[in-house]
C-alpha cells in the first residue's frame, strides 16, 4: 500500500468544490481510497455556526453547568444530536446521523473567527457525492478525530465513506490451524481512517487529504461502523 499526502490545499470556505481541488492537485487511479477530514467537508457545505446564534433552552443550561461549558455551545450540541450518554465529566453523545462522539464532533480548533464547526450533516451523502466528483472509480472516506472508550489518546474514525464496505467480513475464513472463523467483522474503514489521521496531523499542518493507493478492499457490503442501537449492550448501561 502506498500512502500520499496531498499538500497545497488552501483554507476552505463554503462553497468550495472539494473534489476539483484534491484533482487539481492529485492524480487519481481507479481503486484510490481518499481520506477527508471531516473539518474541511464540513466548511465546504457551510458548516460553520455562531455561538451568539444559540439560545440555550432550560436544559441547556442544566447540562452545561454540569460539564462547565458555555451554555451556547451545549446548544449546538444538544442541536446536533439524538441522545445524550453522559452528561459529566463531558457531553457524549449520539448524532443525527448515527455516530457516538464528545460534544457531537463539534470543533473549536482549525475553525478560525471564533466559530464552531459542525460535523458534515449527513456525511455519508457527502462521501458519496465527493466519490462521484473524482472522476475514477475511488473510495471516499470522511474522518473525525474522536476519543475511545477503554483507551486513552485519540485516533481517526471514519464519520462516512462511499464506494467501499465498512466491514470486512472474515466469517467462514480459516485460521492457521483450520478452524472457522465464526464472528470477524473487521472494520476497515476505521483502520484506514485511523492511518489517515496519523498522515493528517491535528494541527497547523494544512493536510487534510490522504490518498491510499493498492490497498485492496470490498467495494460493497452491509454494515456499518455505527452499532445498531439494538445490539449496543454498553449504551444502555451508560443511562442506567
Ligand atoms: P478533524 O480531525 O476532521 O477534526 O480535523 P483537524 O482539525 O484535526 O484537521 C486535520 C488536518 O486538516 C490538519 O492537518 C489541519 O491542519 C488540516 N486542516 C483543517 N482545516 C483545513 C483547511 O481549511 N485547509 C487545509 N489545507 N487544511 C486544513
Ligand atoms: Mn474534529
Ligand atoms: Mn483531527
Amino acid at each position: 500500500m502506498q500512502c500520499f499526502v496531498i499538500r497545497g490545499l488552501p483554507i476552505i470556505k463554503e462553497g468550495d468544490d472539494i473534489a476539483s481541488l484534491v484533482k487539481s492537485l492529485f492524480d487519481f487511479q481507479d481503486g484510490d481510497v481518499l481520506c477527508l477530514a471531516s473539518t474541511i467537508v464540513a466548511k465546504s457545505e457551510g458548516r460553520f455556526r455562531e455561538l451568539k446564534s444559540y439560545h440555550p433552552t432550560d436544559r441547556a443550561m442544566e447540562v452545561a453547568r454540569k460539564v462547565g461549558k458555555d451554555p451556547r455551545f451545549v446548544q449546538a450540541v444538544l442541536d446536533e444530536s439524538t441522545e445524550v450518554l453522559l452528561d459529566q465529566p463531558f457531553l457524549l453523545v449520539a448524532t443525527r446521523f448515527g455516530h457516538v462522539g464528545v460534544n457531537a464532533g463539534i470543533d473549536q480548533s482549525n475553525v478560525g473567527d471564533g466559530r464552531i464547526l459542525l460535523l458534515p450533516e449527513n456525511p455519508a451523502g457527502s462521501a458519496r457525492r465527493l466519490r462521484d466528483n473524482l472522476g475514477k472509480d475511488c473510495a471516499t472516506i470522511i474522518t473525525d478525530t474522536c476519543g475511545r472508550p477503554f483507551r486513552s489518546g485519540v485516533a481517526g474514525v471514519a464519520i462516512g465513506w462511499a464506494g467501499i464496505a465498512a466491514l470486512r467480513d472474515w466469517r467462514g475464513e480459516q485460521d492457521l490451524h483450520g478452524m472457522r472463523l465464526e464472528i470477524t467483522l473487521e472494520a476497515i474503514v476505521d483502520e484506514i481512517a485511523a492511518a489517515a489521521n496519523l498522515l493528517m496531523g491535528e494541527a497547523g499542518d494544512g493536510t487534510p487529504a490522504v490518498v491510499f493507493r493498492g490497498l485492496k478492499y470490498p467495494r460493497s457490503g452491509e454494515g456499518s461502523v455505527f452499532m445498531e442501537q439494538d445490539k449496543d449492550v454498553i449504551r444502555p448501561r451508560l443511562k442506567s
